[in-house]
């Protein structure tokens, strides 16, 4: 029996990760439609809507026929109006999964942020089970978290299967933030000022690679899992200095 063709709504899709999902969903072959609040680019069908909208969301994903939706929608860390955070990041998130059950779909794989378990101190060889800071770091990492949770509860109901994934800080051509934020510093001369000892550490993952995880995520997410999830008992090395 042929598998049934699966159709891809990148949530985000004019963004920096989101792009590069829509053309490695492209290069492969797939079937994919991008949703955004604003439109930078035009050779996918695209949706213009806000997540926090259901009737933007379930219409798109109604005439898409999506069955796997990549979301990876998100103000950018660093803005100071923190409800924007919560609206889109958690209330959207809600909306996205009520819109996907309502409709259909059969996955949906967000993207969080490895910011959710940071709270400013060191964090090294750590796993998933590394529980949130009692003080969450800020608010858009608060949200992601309250949003990752939000969509690990949903795995299964109404058959929708759900994944997070958590990024560190991710590089590469389109990036909107990083680099710019780095060249204003160069240009402003403000470079003469040093981290702690400087020897900190910081994970950044090219963005090809992020948006691989997002496909490889996808892919794998209706086959039964390789071993039994990790349980709290379980040892892990866990190094957590602050
Ligand atoms: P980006 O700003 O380039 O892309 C986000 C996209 O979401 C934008 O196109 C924006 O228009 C869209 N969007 C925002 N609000 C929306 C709404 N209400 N409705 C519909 N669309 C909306 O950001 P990015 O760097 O590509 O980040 C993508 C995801 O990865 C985000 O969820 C972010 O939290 C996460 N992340 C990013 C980094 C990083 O270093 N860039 C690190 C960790 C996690």
């Amino acid at each position: 029996m042929t598998k049934a063709r699966e159709a891809y709504m990148v949530i985000g899709g004019s963004g920096f990760l989101g792009r590069h999902i829509v053309q490695q969903l492209l290069d492969r072959g797939d079937n994919v439609c991008a949703f955004d609040i604003v439109q930078r680019h035009f050779d996918v069908p695209f949706y213009s809507g806000d997540i926090t909208s259901i009737d933007d969301v379930s219409n798109a994903l109604r005439k898409s026929g999506t069955t796997c939706i990549i979301h990876t929608a998100s103000p950018p860390a660093g803005l100071k109006d923190s409800s924007l955070y919560f609206k889109v990041n958690v209330d959207g998130t809600k909306t996205v999964i009520d819109a996907a059950v309502a409709v259909g779909v059969r996955k949906l794989v967000f993207t969080s942020s490895a910011g959710v378990v940071f709270n400013g101190g060191d964090i090294i060889n750590v796993d998933e089970r590394l529980p949130y800071p009692e003080v969450p770091l800020d608010a858009y990492n608060d949200s992601k978290a309250k949003a990752e949770q939000v969509v690990l509860e949903a795995n299964g109901k109404g058959g929708l299967l759900t994944v997070a994934l958590r990024p560190a800080g991710i590089f590469g051509p389109g990036d909107r933030q990083v680099m710019t934020g780095l060249y204003k510093v160069y240009e402003e001369n403000k470079t003469h000022f040093q981290i702690g000892d400087n020897t900190n550490l910081f994970d950044w993952t090219y963005v090809g690679n992020v948006a691989k995880a997002h496909l490889l995520a996808a892919d794998k997410l209706d086959l039964p899992p390789p071993a039994a999830p990790l349980s709290e008992k379980d040892e892990i090395p866990l190094i957590v200095d602050d």
